[in-house]
């Protein structure tokens, strides 16, 4: 019935998209089954009752080093000029509890961040030891400075870890740094420099219409349709591709790339694969009632401004239940006066029930082992492809799922 198709792509995210346009631009015609019913995956963005361009499934900036899938996107979007910024937000010290009380200095925590917390002198000559222990630019993951023998060194490795990494990691993930992979806190590491930028690649910036205009691009191709509301089970079904087969060895009938999680594919035979999902509290706040809850001091210079935060995101590492809040205007640089829209970020463990969305691989030796059962069936069936986040089951940037699409679709 779908005969006209040389291949299908389940789900039409970075990693479906990118794949759809590479292989429809090689001649093959494409067929992208959407479950949502919106293209752009998590990247997706839109506007919200008040104007306000919002990402709704969480912040997404984009960052790297590859210029092969900078200039390859390029082709589908103009980039704001951006370079992200965090701060972290923590109860001051002198403020003896105080709620207007609160003290932010960058993460990754760097050497500005160091006075801050330390003041100028102490934090410039703990700084020096640092650099000289590291090097001057050096990136230090904070499970690395933990192990440094020196008692100075090792006790700023603690004031560190109790005040960024240790209580954001356990609302992340229900679990501390150490009993988590080393690559996830290594992707903020403790950075000996000025520079108090949170990514240094060399290509950084936001898409200057948004996401979802760059995927809209990317998938208009006379080559490519697209079919939203579908989900790639249920259609290999109705398409009297006899479901069953998956189950079974049997080719499925046309090539699929599938990038969606693992283990639904087969239908949890082995039980589910953990992940993390979050919930999104989104707010909008207008002019008139900027009482700025979040803002550092209770006469915050933002206040009744444009602007509900210092930045685009400020991580909460000490205390509240949720991890950050971002705010879109920061990022877009959308301009809309007297209004903004924020969003804080509740983790928890993903159990599978409707509506819930798996953002994160709880990736350690365990879950990997049962991911590899899953892949070892996969890989029985020659023409099913895996392919993002969550069919590799991996903690993958936005940049790297489109390098690794690109390469799938030049092997195919
Ligand atoms: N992290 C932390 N405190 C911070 C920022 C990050 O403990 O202020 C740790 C935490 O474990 C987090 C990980 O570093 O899950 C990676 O952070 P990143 O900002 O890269 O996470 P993402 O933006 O992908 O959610």
């Amino acid at each position: 019935m779908e005969k006209h198709y040389d291949l299908w792509i389940a789900g039409a995210g970075y990693a479906g998209a990118v794949a759809a346009r590479a292989l429809a631009e090689k001649g093959r015609r494409v067929l992208v089954l959407e479950r949502r019913d919106h293209i752009g995956g998590n990247a997706y963005d839109c506007l919200d009752g008040a104007g306000v361009l919002i990402h709704k499934y969480g912040p997404h900036i984009f960052h790297t080093n590859d210029k092969k899938v900078f200039d390859w996107l390029s082709r589908f979007t103009q980039w704001r000029n951006y370079q992200h910024r965090v701060v972290a937000n923590i109860p001051d010290p002198e403020g003896g509890g105080k709620p207007g009380w609160r003290l932010q200095y960058p993460v990754p925590f760097n050497l500005t961040s160091l006075e801050t917390a330390f003041g100028a002198e102490e934090g410039r000559r703990l700084g020096d030891k640092l650099v000289a222990a590291y090097g001057a630019e050096k990136k230090v993951t904070i499970l690395e400075l933990r192990q440094n023998p020196d008692p100075e060194i090792a006790a700023l490795a603690d004031y560190v870890y109790e005040h960024v990494f240790v209580r954001y990691t356990m609302k992340q993930w229900g679990q501390k740094p150490e009993d988590i992979d080393p690559n996830t806190t290594a992707r903020v590491p403790v950075f000996l420099s000025r520079d108090d930028r949170y990514f240094q690649d060399a290509y950084q910036g936001m898409p200057l219409e948004g996401y979802t205009k760059m995927f809209q691009r990317m998938l208009d191709h006379p080559n490519i349709e697209v079919r939203l509301n579908t989900d790639v089970g249920q259609y290999l079904a109705l398409e009297e591709y006899d479901i069953r087969r998956r189950e079974t060895r049997e080719p499925l009938g046309c090539p699929l790339i599938y990038t969606g999680p693992l283990d639904e594919f087969f239908n949890l035979r082995y039980g589910r694969l953990p992940y993390r999902t979050l919930d999104f509290q989104f707010e909008t706040w207008q002019d008139r009632d900027y009482s700025a809850p979040h803002a550092p001091y209770p006469d915050h210079p933002l206040r009744g401004g444009d602007f509900y935060q210092t930045h685009t995101t400020v991580n909460y590492t000490m205390d509240e239940e949720f991890t950050r809040i971002t705010e879109f205007k920061r990022l877009t640089g959308q301009d809309l006066p007297g209004v903004t829209t924020i969003v804080k970020e509740y983790a928890r463990a993903y159990t599978g029930a409707e509506g819930e969305i798996p953002y994160y691989a709880v990736i350690n030796p365990e879950n990997n082992a049962l991911y590899a059962r899953y892949k070892a069936e996969a890989d029985k069936k020659k023409d099913l492809h895996l392919l993002g986040r969550l069919a590799e089951y991996k903690y993958y940037n936005m940049d790297a799922i489109a390098a690794r699409a690109l390469e799938l679709a030049e092997r195919l």
